[in-house]
C-alpha cells in the first residue's frame, strides 16, 4: 500500500541526522562518545547555523527526556520512535539513568544495519551485555533483545504489528513510559500520525509524548523547505506540514492527552541553561544571526503527559 521509493527516501533522512550530528559533535557542540561506531566518518563542514539547530534539537529532547527519567526515577520505559542510529541509550548507560528498559522502532532495514554496528563494535555490544542477565541474548539480523535494550522493526503505520512486537518484547503499559520522536511524524500523513499518537494514549495511562519536527511551513522560508522534502521525495505532494503550534498541541489534545505543551525552537533555544549556549556560540562565526532565526522558527517540540499514578508529569517543561 505504501510507496516503496518514498520510503526508501525516508529511510535515507536516518543517515542525514546521524551525519549532522556527528559533526556537530566533532566540532564540540556537545559530546556523544558513540557517534563515531555509527557514521565513521567526519563528513564534510556544515553551515554554523545547522549545527546550532542540531544543538538545540539534542539539548532540548535531552532535557525533557532527563526531566522524565528523574520524575519516575528510571522506573519507567523510553520508545524511540523512528530511532535512526540514535545513540542515546548509551548516553543513558554511562550518565547511569537507565530507564527498566529503552525500545527503538525503525524500518526493518535501518535496524538491520544498526545491529549490523552494534555486533561488530564493542563499545556498543559490551554496555547490552554487562546489563543483561543470562547468556542468551537474542541477536539475529532483525531484532536485538537484551534486559534493557531492544530493537524492533515495524512499520509505525501499522499498529497492530508494533502493538504485537513491543508486547513481544515484554512492554508494560503500567509503566510510565516516554514515546519520542524526533523528526519521523512529519512522514507520515496526518491521519496516520494522529493515529499513532491516540493509540499510545490509549494503551499508557502514565505517558509523556516529545515530538520535535518541522512547523509554521506556511511562509516562504516553510515553503522551501517542503519543496526540498518534495523534491528528495520524502513526503509526497499534497501532505499537510503547514502545521502552526496549535495544530501541533492539537494532534495530541484531541487524542486525549491531558496536558500538552509547544513551543518553537527560536523559543526553547532561548531557554537552554544560557552559559552552555555561550559557549557553543563561540565555536564557530555565524554571520547571518537572521538565518539561524528563521531556522529554529520553524521547527519546534511539542510535548504531552497523560498522568495516572500523578507522578507530577504535568510541571516537566522549560
Ligand atoms: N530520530 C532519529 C534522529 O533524530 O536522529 C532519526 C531521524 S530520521 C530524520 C527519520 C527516521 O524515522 C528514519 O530512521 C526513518 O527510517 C524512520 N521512519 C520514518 N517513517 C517510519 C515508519 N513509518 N516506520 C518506521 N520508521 C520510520
Amino acid at each position: 500500500t505504501y510507496s516503496d521509493t518514498a520510503d526508501e527516501a525516508v529511510r535515507a533522512t536516518c543517515d542525514d541526522a546521524s551525519i549532522c550530528k556527528r559533526f556537530a559533535t566533532s566540532k564540540g557542540y556537545w559530546t556523544d562518545l558513540y557517534a563515531q561506531y555509527f557514521v565513521r566518518q567526519v563528513g564534510e563542514r556544515k553551515a554554523p547555523e545547522i549545527n546550532r539547530g542540531y544543538y538545540g534539537r539534542v539539548k532540548g529532547v535531552n532535557l525533557l527526556l532527563d526531566a522524565f527519567l528523574e520524575k519516575t526515577q528510571c522506573d519507567c520505559q523510553v520508545v524511540n520512535l523512528g530511532a535512526g542510529l540514535d545513540t542515546t541509550f548509551w548516553r543513558l548507560k554511562d550518565e547511569k539513568i537507565m530507564p527498566k528498559k529503552f525500545f527503538e522502532v525503525d524500518f526493518p532495514t535501518i535496524v538491520a544495519r544498526k545491529i549490523h554496528h552494534i555486533k561488530t563494535k564493542p563499545p556498543l555490544s559490551k554496555p547490552l551485555i554487562e546489563t543483561h542477565s543470562t547468556d542468551s541474548l537474542l541477536l539475529d539480523g532483525h531484532s536485538l533483545d537484551s534486559d534493557r535494550y531492544c530493537i524492533i522493526s515495524a512499520d509505525l503505520r501499522d499498529l497492530p504489528t508494533l502493538e504485537d512486537k513491543l508486547k513481544k518484547f515484554q512492554i508494560n503499559p503500567e509503566l510510565p513510559t516516554l514515546f519520542l520522536s524526533e523528526c519521523v511524524l512529519v512522514y507520515m500523513t496526518p491521519e496516520q500520525s494522529s493515529k499513532l499518537v491516540h493509540w499510545v494514549a490509549d494503551t499508557f495511562p502514565t505517558a509523556m509524548f516529545i515530538n520535535y519536527e518541522q512547523v509554521n511551513m506556511n511562509d516562504r522560508f516553510g515553503h522551501i523547505m517542503i519543496e526540498n522534502l518534495q523534491r528528495r521525495q520524502c513526503i509526497l505532494a499534497g501532505v499537510d506540514l503547514c502545521q502552526s503550534l496549535d495544530s501541533q498541541k492539537d494532534r495530541f489534545l484531541s487524542a486525549g492527552w491531558e496536558s500538552v505543551n509547544a513551543l518553537d525552537m527560536m523559543t526553547v533555544y532561548s531557554m537552554l541553561p544560557q552559559g552552555d549556549v555561550s559557549r557553543i556560540e563561540r565555536l564557530e562565526f555565524l554571520d547571518e544571526r537572521e538565518l539561524l532565526q528563521q531556522l529554529l522558527q520553524h521547527y519546534c517540540i511539542c510535548w504531552a503527559v497523560k498522568d495516572k499514578l500523578s507522578l507530577g508529569l504535568s510541571q516537566i517543561g522549560f
